[in-house]
């Protein structure tokens, strides 16, 4: 279910397990339970762990692309990569039909939509006029 049972006594913010909740409290005391075998470093979720000894000790990546060689340690760095095989685009102008895979560009984008470059005559196309406008 839904339902945040355990409740952090110094926050109040809830968890789903008492697992979340632990590792949550570390945050609050500095406390630093999961201990790298190979190095100095400790750290508070086992997941900062995994993810530490992945980048300086196994160098394991497990997150691999199906589509390429491309193979990653995070996620997160998986799931942008396989971006650049489907075409997604994320980054989508609220006013117009242009999307882009990054924000970098949306934003230069945007500035063609700032005032000044609006001539004045037309008004700002709202959602139904912007299938038209295309
Ligand atoms: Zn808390
Ligand atoms: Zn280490
Ligand atoms: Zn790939
Ligand atoms: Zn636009």
């Amino acid at each position: 279910s839904d339902e945040k049972r355990y409740v952090c006594h110094l926050c109040l913010k809830a968890f789903h397990t008492a697992t979340l909740l632990h590792n949550h409290v570390n945050v609050h005391t500095g406390t630093r339970p999961y201990k790298c075998n190979d190095c100095d470093m400790a750290f508070v979720t086992s997941g900062e762990l995994s993810r530490h000894r992945r980048y300086k000790h196994t160098l394991e990546k497990p997150f691999k692309c199906s589509v390429c060689k491309y193979s990653s340690v995070e996620a997160s760095k998986m799931r942008r990569h396989i971006r650049s095989h489907t075409g997604e685009r994320p980054y989508a102008c609220d006013l117009c039909s242009y999307a882009s895979k990054d924000a970098y560009k949306l934003k230069r984008h945007m500035i063609t939509h700032s005032e000044n470059n609006l001539p004045l005559s037309i008004p700002p196309l709202s959602m139904t006029d912007r299938i038209e406008y295309n």
